[in-house]
């Protein structure tokens, strides 16, 4: 069974003191997940070290990077590479988030390599796609989407993305309070899972968790993860206030 997953990507906010308490906070809930459910905290760089200490003894919560650079190491000042995330041992990166696509011009391309040295470094892509809102008006979101995973992903072999986690987050969601519909997000999620079942194989199709991000709220999680083809959520503005996120996590199932 594929794994159910909630993902708070806290951007670029919080104070160390905030996101310890924020964490402290979630924890105090006394949340429980079950088998196969996890938990993904995705912090500034600064904070991954300490988010991990408080994670450590709690089963199904892992810790997550916003980004890493697409080379290896060397003269990238101001650059954070996959493997000194893995060093200290983050578990997940955030990979193409529309901020980064939009604000840092990364491109499919770039993307590909950055999956690349996340993967060779033993951290577990969240990889990100969705469109924005003038291909949705014109209706044409699934050849785009459908870009995005081959030009970013389609290069890895079948053992490759075992270890890779798809969000689809349209940009027109995001942060803006418009959520798609549950019916929205389950179109777009099997369409999803029938292009890597046509490029993979239907046993890694069944395999891939993805996830829906876009102003989910506990007010809406319930219906988008009641959705066949949604595995949770990657949770932007509401991944701050630890009430609103435990909440959305315990409509996981
Ligand atoms: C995000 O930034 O990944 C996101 C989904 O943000 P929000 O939940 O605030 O729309």
């Amino acid at each position: 069974m594929r794994k159910k997953i909630v993902a708070g990507n806290w951007k670029m906010n919080l104070t160390l003191a905030q996101g310890e308490q924020l964490i402290n906070d979630i924890l105090a809930t006394g949340l429980k997940l079950t088998e196969g459910q996890e938990v993904v905290i995705c912090t500034p760089f600064p904070y991954l070290t300490k988010a991990k200490a408080l994670l450590k003894n709690y089963q199904g919560f892992y810790v997550g990077a916003q980004n890493c650079h697409s080379e290896k190491a060397g003269a990238y000042t101001g650059e954070v590479a996959a493997e000194m995330l893995k060093s200290i041992d983050v578990d997940y990166v955030i990979l193409g988030h529309s901020e980064r696509r939009e604000y840092f011009q990364e491109s499919n391309a770039m993307l590909a390599k950055k999956v690349d040295q996340a993967l060779a470094s033993g951290l577990k892509p969240i990889f990100c796609c969705g469109e924005p809102l003038e291909i949705r008006q014109a209706e044409t979101q699934n050849a785009y989407v459908a870009k995005q995973l081959e030009e970013s992903l389609y290069h890895l072999t079948e053992e490759q993305l075992k270890d890779v986690v798809i969000a689809y987050e349209p940009i027109w969601a995001i942060g803006t309070g418009l959520t798609a519909s549950a019916a929205q997000a389950q179109d777009m999620h099997a369409f999803i899972r029938s292009q890597i079942a046509a490029k993979y194989g239907r046993e890694a199709a069944l395999r891939i968790s993805i996830l829906y991000g876009g102003s989910a709220k506990p007010g809406n999680a319930e219906e988008l993860f009641a959705c066949p083809d949604v595995d949770g959520g990657l949770i932007g503005g509401a991944s701050l206030v630890a009430a609103d996120f435990t909440a959305i996590v315990s409509k996981l199932g």
